[in-house]
Protein backbone atom coordinates (compact mmCIF):
# COMPACT_ATOMS: atom_id res chain seq x y z
CA UNK A 1 0.00 0.00 0.00
CA UNK A 2 1.47 3.54 -0.76
CA UNK A 3 1.38 6.06 1.62
CA UNK A 4 -1.53 8.69 0.83
CA UNK A 5 -0.44 11.58 2.52
CA UNK A 6 -4.62 13.29 2.10
CA UNK A 7 -5.17 9.52 4.44
CA UNK A 8 -2.53 8.18 6.31
CA UNK A 9 -1.05 9.12 9.71
CA UNK A 10 2.54 10.69 8.61
CA UNK A 11 5.01 13.03 9.65
CA UNK A 12 6.23 16.16 8.04
CA UNK A 13 8.96 17.70 7.96
CA UNK A 14 9.40 21.79 8.75
CA UNK A 15 12.57 22.60 6.78
CA UNK A 16 12.56 26.39 7.89
CA UNK A 17 13.25 24.74 11.55
CA UNK A 18 14.12 21.31 11.28
CA UNK A 19 11.41 19.90 13.34
CA UNK A 20 8.49 18.05 12.87
CA UNK A 21 4.49 18.02 12.86
CA UNK A 22 2.35 15.24 12.97
CA UNK A 23 -0.51 14.61 10.30
CA UNK A 24 -3.57 12.60 11.53
CA UNK A 25 -6.08 13.11 8.47
CA UNK A 26 -7.97 10.19 8.78
CA UNK A 27 -9.21 12.00 12.30
CA UNK A 28 -10.63 14.98 10.49
CA UNK A 29 -14.37 13.75 11.19
CA UNK A 30 -13.73 13.37 14.27
CA UNK A 31 -16.82 14.35 16.43
CA UNK A 32 -15.88 17.67 18.74
CA UNK A 33 -16.50 17.80 21.89
CA UNK A 34 -14.14 20.60 23.01
CA UNK A 35 -14.52 24.04 24.92
CA UNK A 36 -16.97 26.48 23.23
CA UNK A 37 -15.47 30.45 22.98
CA UNK A 38 -18.31 32.90 23.07
CA UNK A 39 -18.11 34.46 19.36
CA UNK A 40 -16.92 37.99 19.97
CA UNK A 41 -19.32 40.98 20.52
CA UNK A 42 -19.69 42.75 17.12
CA UNK A 43 -19.16 46.58 16.40
CA UNK A 44 -17.09 48.06 18.78
CA UNK A 45 -17.26 51.97 19.14
CA UNK A 46 -14.59 54.57 16.86
CA UNK A 47 -13.12 55.85 19.96
CA UNK A 48 -12.96 54.28 23.32
CA UNK A 49 -12.85 57.00 26.32
CA UNK A 50 -11.17 54.04 28.60
CA UNK A 51 -8.53 52.68 25.91
CA UNK A 52 -5.05 53.50 26.95
CA UNK A 53 -4.47 53.37 23.30
CA UNK A 54 -7.08 55.76 21.81
CA UNK A 55 -6.09 59.29 20.75
CA UNK A 56 -5.41 61.50 23.97
CA UNK A 57 -5.89 59.25 26.38
CA UNK A 58 -3.99 58.95 29.68
CA UNK A 59 -1.81 55.75 29.41
CA UNK A 60 -0.10 53.99 32.86
CA UNK A 61 1.82 56.42 35.55
CA UNK A 62 1.82 60.40 33.67
CA UNK A 63 2.02 59.42 30.17
CA UNK A 64 -0.86 60.39 28.02
CA UNK A 65 -1.08 59.70 23.85
CA UNK A 66 -1.05 62.53 21.46
CA UNK A 67 -3.94 63.50 19.06
CA UNK A 68 -2.24 61.17 16.68
CA UNK A 69 -3.94 60.96 12.78
CA UNK A 70 -1.75 57.67 11.44
CA UNK A 71 -0.05 55.27 13.33
CA UNK A 72 1.54 55.88 16.69
CA UNK A 73 4.21 54.49 18.44
CA UNK A 74 5.73 54.44 21.93
CA UNK A 75 7.49 52.37 24.28
CA UNK A 76 5.98 49.82 26.28
CA UNK A 77 4.69 51.24 29.97
CA UNK A 78 5.42 47.57 31.03
CA UNK A 79 8.32 46.62 29.13
CA UNK A 80 9.83 42.91 29.14
CA UNK A 81 12.65 44.01 28.27
CA UNK A 82 14.88 47.31 29.21
CA UNK A 83 18.00 48.72 27.79
CA UNK A 84 19.77 49.33 31.35
CA UNK A 85 19.67 45.95 32.18
CA UNK A 86 23.52 44.69 33.38
CA UNK A 87 25.16 41.96 30.88
CA UNK A 88 26.52 40.07 33.25
CA UNK A 89 26.44 36.27 33.47
CA UNK A 90 25.97 34.05 36.53
CA UNK A 91 27.05 30.40 36.18
CA UNK A 92 26.47 28.03 39.15
CA UNK A 93 28.26 24.98 38.21
CA UNK A 94 27.06 23.25 34.93
CA UNK A 95 23.59 22.99 35.33
CA UNK A 96 22.33 26.47 36.47
CA UNK A 97 23.34 29.20 33.75
CA UNK A 98 21.52 32.90 33.61
CA UNK A 99 22.36 35.79 31.50
CA UNK A 100 20.86 39.62 31.82
CA UNK A 101 19.62 40.45 28.58
CA UNK A 102 19.22 44.22 26.94
CA UNK A 103 16.59 45.21 24.94
CA UNK A 104 13.49 47.92 23.96
CA UNK A 105 9.29 47.09 23.77
CA UNK A 106 7.20 48.92 21.75
CA UNK A 107 3.70 49.34 21.09
CA UNK A 108 2.23 50.39 17.39
CA UNK A 109 -0.84 51.33 17.37
CA UNK A 110 -1.77 50.93 13.46
CA UNK A 111 -4.57 53.82 13.49
CA UNK A 112 -6.53 55.99 15.55
CA UNK A 113 -9.45 54.19 15.01
CA UNK A 114 -10.26 51.66 18.02
CA UNK A 115 -12.76 49.60 15.63
CA UNK A 116 -10.18 49.25 12.29
CA UNK A 117 -8.23 46.32 12.45
CA UNK A 118 -5.56 45.59 9.54
CA UNK A 119 -8.57 44.27 7.26
CA UNK A 120 -10.44 47.17 7.17
CA UNK A 121 -7.96 49.19 6.78
CA UNK A 122 -7.43 51.70 3.76
CA UNK A 123 -4.01 50.54 1.63
CA UNK A 124 -2.30 53.65 2.04
CA UNK A 125 -3.18 53.50 5.70
CA UNK A 126 -1.57 49.66 5.83
CA UNK A 127 1.55 51.51 3.76
CA UNK A 128 1.59 54.34 7.03
CA UNK A 129 2.09 50.52 8.79
CA UNK A 130 4.89 49.50 6.82
CA UNK A 131 6.43 52.55 7.09
CA UNK A 132 6.75 52.55 10.41
CA UNK A 133 7.87 48.86 10.97
CA UNK A 134 10.65 50.15 8.38
CA UNK A 135 11.45 52.71 10.47
CA UNK A 136 11.48 50.84 13.92
CA UNK A 137 13.53 47.56 12.77
CA UNK A 138 15.93 50.08 11.21
CA UNK A 139 16.09 52.52 14.33
CA UNK A 140 16.28 49.77 16.93
CA UNK A 141 18.44 47.46 15.11
CA UNK A 142 20.96 50.54 14.91
CA UNK A 143 22.12 50.57 18.25
CA UNK A 144 25.02 48.18 18.94
CA UNK A 145 23.41 45.80 21.49
CA UNK A 146 20.17 44.94 19.49
CA UNK A 147 20.84 42.46 17.53
CA UNK A 148 17.60 40.50 16.62
CA UNK A 149 14.21 43.21 16.33
CA UNK A 150 10.95 40.74 16.64
CA UNK A 151 7.63 42.70 14.87
CA UNK A 152 4.14 40.96 15.91
CA UNK A 153 0.70 41.26 16.43
CA UNK A 154 -1.37 39.49 18.98
CA UNK A 155 -5.08 39.85 17.87
CA UNK A 156 -8.48 38.94 19.54
CA UNK A 157 -9.11 38.42 23.48
CA UNK A 158 -8.65 34.69 22.87
CA UNK A 159 -5.13 34.96 22.05
CA UNK A 160 -4.96 37.05 25.02
CA UNK A 161 -4.57 40.57 23.84
CA UNK A 162 -5.02 43.01 26.65
CA UNK A 163 -6.80 45.62 24.98
CA UNK A 164 -9.11 45.59 21.53
CA UNK A 165 -7.56 48.40 19.95
CA UNK A 166 -5.72 47.41 16.75
CA UNK A 167 -2.03 47.33 17.46
CA UNK A 168 1.34 45.69 17.18
CA UNK A 169 4.28 45.01 19.50
CA UNK A 170 8.24 44.81 18.50
CA UNK A 171 10.57 43.24 21.00
CA UNK A 172 14.52 44.33 20.06
CA UNK A 173 17.19 42.58 22.34
CA UNK A 174 20.27 41.66 22.53
CA UNK A 175 19.70 37.85 21.84
CA UNK A 176 17.94 36.14 18.22
CA UNK A 177 15.24 34.73 19.67
CA UNK A 178 14.82 30.90 19.38
CA UNK A 179 12.46 31.09 16.63
CA UNK A 180 14.56 32.91 14.44
CA UNK A 181 17.83 31.24 15.23
CA UNK A 182 16.68 27.78 14.37
CA UNK A 183 15.96 29.30 10.81
CA UNK A 184 19.12 30.93 10.57
CA UNK A 185 20.75 28.09 10.98
CA UNK A 186 19.06 26.09 8.55
CA UNK A 187 18.65 29.22 5.56
CA UNK A 188 22.59 29.62 5.76
CA UNK A 189 22.84 25.36 5.83
CA UNK A 190 21.15 25.76 2.91
CA UNK A 191 22.25 28.77 1.21
CA UNK A 192 26.20 27.42 1.79
CA UNK A 193 24.88 24.02 -0.49
CA UNK A 194 22.65 25.39 -3.24
CA UNK A 195 24.06 29.09 -3.29
CA UNK A 196 20.20 30.16 -3.33
CA UNK A 197 18.00 31.11 -0.29
CA UNK A 198 16.09 28.10 1.02
CA UNK A 199 12.70 29.84 1.31
CA UNK A 200 13.12 30.74 -2.73
CA UNK A 201 13.35 27.48 -3.71
CA UNK A 202 10.78 26.15 -1.83
CA UNK A 203 8.45 29.56 -3.29
CA UNK A 204 8.90 28.46 -6.76
CA UNK A 205 8.45 24.41 -5.54
CA UNK A 206 5.02 26.09 -3.90
CA UNK A 207 4.12 28.13 -7.23
CA UNK A 208 4.98 25.39 -9.34
CA UNK A 209 2.81 22.77 -7.63
CA UNK A 210 0.09 25.03 -6.57
CA UNK A 211 -1.56 23.33 -3.85
CA UNK A 212 -1.35 25.56 -1.25
CA UNK A 213 -0.69 29.21 -2.44
CA UNK A 214 -3.40 30.97 -1.20
CA UNK A 215 -3.24 34.87 -2.26
CA UNK A 216 -0.25 36.54 -4.52
CA UNK A 217 0.48 39.99 -5.89
CA UNK A 218 3.47 41.03 -7.93
CA UNK A 219 6.11 41.16 -5.04
CA UNK A 220 4.54 38.75 -2.24
CA UNK A 221 2.69 35.24 -1.89
CA UNK A 222 1.33 33.54 0.81
CA UNK A 223 0.96 29.94 1.11
CA UNK A 224 -0.49 27.45 4.03
CA UNK A 225 3.05 25.96 4.28
CA UNK A 226 3.60 21.92 3.84
CA UNK A 227 5.04 22.04 7.53
CA UNK A 228 1.88 24.08 8.74
CA UNK A 229 0.83 22.78 12.59
CA UNK A 230 -1.56 25.44 12.93
CA UNK A 231 -5.25 24.61 11.43
CA UNK A 232 -4.76 28.03 9.74
CA UNK A 233 -1.27 28.75 9.51
CA UNK A 234 0.30 30.75 6.69
CA UNK A 235 3.74 31.76 5.50
CA UNK A 236 3.78 35.20 3.71
CA UNK A 237 7.11 35.42 1.28
CA UNK A 238 8.80 37.67 -0.62
CA UNK A 239 9.15 36.72 -4.21
CA UNK A 240 12.46 38.53 -4.49
CA UNK A 241 14.93 36.85 -2.06
CA UNK A 242 16.21 40.17 -0.18
CA UNK A 243 16.62 39.77 3.94
CA UNK A 244 15.52 43.47 5.43
CA UNK A 245 12.20 46.18 5.85
CA UNK A 246 14.83 48.41 4.68
CA UNK A 247 16.19 46.50 1.22
CA UNK A 248 12.27 46.45 0.36
CA UNK A 249 11.66 49.33 -2.58
CA UNK A 250 8.34 51.33 -2.43
CA UNK A 251 6.90 48.46 -5.01
CA UNK A 252 7.58 46.26 -2.47
CA UNK A 253 6.41 48.22 0.54
CA UNK A 254 3.13 48.78 -1.56
CA UNK A 255 2.90 45.36 -1.96
CA UNK A 256 3.70 44.28 1.27
CA UNK A 257 0.38 46.39 2.60
CA UNK A 258 -1.54 45.24 -0.14
CA UNK A 259 -0.57 41.22 0.81
CA UNK A 260 -1.10 41.46 4.37
CA UNK A 261 -4.42 43.27 3.71
CA UNK A 262 -5.39 40.18 1.43
CA UNK A 263 -4.54 37.39 3.33
CA UNK A 264 -6.47 38.95 6.50
CA UNK A 265 -9.86 39.65 4.81
CA UNK A 266 -9.92 35.97 3.93
CA UNK A 267 -8.70 35.20 7.79
CA UNK A 268 -12.22 37.18 8.45
CA UNK A 269 -14.16 35.40 6.03
CA UNK A 270 -13.56 32.15 7.25
CA UNK A 271 -15.70 32.25 9.71
CA UNK A 272 -17.08 35.97 9.04
CA UNK A 273 -15.52 37.52 12.79
CA UNK A 274 -12.49 39.50 13.27
CA UNK A 275 -9.88 36.20 13.28
CA UNK A 276 -7.54 36.19 16.08
CA UNK A 277 -4.04 35.54 15.43
CA UNK A 278 -0.82 35.57 16.49
CA UNK A 279 1.30 37.01 13.43
CA UNK A 280 4.98 38.14 13.00
CA UNK A 281 8.08 39.42 10.57
CA UNK A 282 10.91 37.73 10.41
CA UNK A 283 13.68 40.05 8.71
CA UNK A 284 17.51 38.99 9.13
CA UNK A 285 19.41 39.49 12.55
CA UNK A 286 20.31 43.21 12.98
CA UNK A 287 23.73 41.30 14.45
CA UNK A 288 25.93 43.36 12.04
CA UNK A 289 26.56 40.33 9.48
CA UNK A 290 25.65 40.62 5.74
CA UNK A 291 23.09 37.84 5.72
CA UNK A 292 22.74 36.74 2.03
CA UNK A 293 21.23 33.53 3.56
CA UNK A 294 18.38 35.27 4.91
CA UNK A 295 14.64 35.27 3.35
CA UNK A 296 11.91 38.33 4.35
CA UNK A 297 8.70 36.60 5.34
CA UNK A 298 5.79 36.74 7.77
CA UNK A 299 4.49 33.94 9.66
CA UNK A 300 0.81 33.84 10.92
CA UNK A 301 -0.48 31.79 13.87
CA UNK A 302 -4.38 31.73 14.36
CA UNK A 303 -5.90 29.19 16.77
CA UNK A 304 -9.52 28.43 15.50
CA UNK A 305 -10.12 25.35 14.75
CA UNK A 306 -13.48 24.63 12.66
CA UNK A 307 -15.65 27.11 14.12
CA UNK A 308 -15.62 31.00 15.42
CA UNK A 309 -15.80 29.37 18.53
CA UNK A 310 -13.42 26.23 18.87
CA UNK A 311 -9.84 27.57 19.41
CA UNK A 312 -7.09 24.53 19.23
CA UNK A 313 -5.11 24.07 22.46
CA UNK A 314 -1.46 22.61 22.38
CA UNK A 315 -1.74 19.91 25.36
CA UNK A 316 -1.13 16.44 26.01
CA UNK A 317 0.82 14.38 22.84
CA UNK A 318 1.65 18.01 21.56
CA UNK A 319 3.72 18.91 24.64
CA UNK A 320 5.12 16.05 25.98
CA UNK A 321 5.37 14.66 22.36
CA UNK A 322 5.16 17.01 18.86
CA UNK A 323 2.76 19.35 17.52
CA UNK A 324 0.05 17.68 15.34
CA UNK A 325 -2.88 18.53 13.27
CA UNK A 326 -5.99 16.57 11.86
CA UNK A 327 -7.07 18.72 8.80
CA UNK A 328 -3.92 18.40 5.87
CA UNK A 329 -2.37 21.98 4.85
CA UNK A 330 -3.71 21.43 1.44
CA UNK A 331 -7.43 21.30 3.09
CA UNK A 332 -6.60 24.17 4.81
CA UNK A 333 -5.41 25.80 1.72
CA UNK A 334 -8.10 25.16 -0.10
CA UNK A 335 -10.93 26.69 1.74
CA UNK A 336 -9.05 29.63 2.23
CA UNK A 337 -8.46 30.07 -1.54
CA UNK A 338 -12.43 29.39 -1.68
CA UNK A 339 -13.48 32.46 0.48
CA UNK A 340 -14.40 36.12 -1.08
CA UNK A 341 -11.99 38.90 -1.61
CA UNK A 342 -13.84 41.30 0.01
CA UNK A 343 -14.19 41.41 3.48
CA UNK A 344 -18.06 40.29 4.61
CA UNK A 345 -18.96 43.54 6.12
CA UNK A 346 -18.46 44.95 2.44
CA UNK A 347 -20.01 42.18 0.96
ZN1 LIG B 1 -8.72 52.57 21.46
ZN1 LIG C 1 10.26 32.52 10.31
Amino acid sequence: MALDLDNHPHRRWNSLTGEWVQVSPHRAKRPWQGKQEETPGEEKPKYDPECYLCPGNNRAGDAKNPEFESTFVFTNDFSALKPDTPSETIKDGDLLYAKGEKGICRVICFSPRHDLTLPEMELSQIREVVDLWTKEYTELGDRDYINYVQIFENKGEIMGCSNPHPHGQIWAQQTIPDEPSKELKRQINYYEEHDKTLLGDYLDLELERDERVVVENEHFVVVVPYWAFWPFETLLISRRPFSRFTDMSDAEKDGLADIVKQITVKYDNIFEVSFPYSAGFHPAPTDGKEHPEWHFHMHFYPPLLRSATVKKFRVGYEMLGTPQRDITPEASADLIKSLSDTHYKKQ
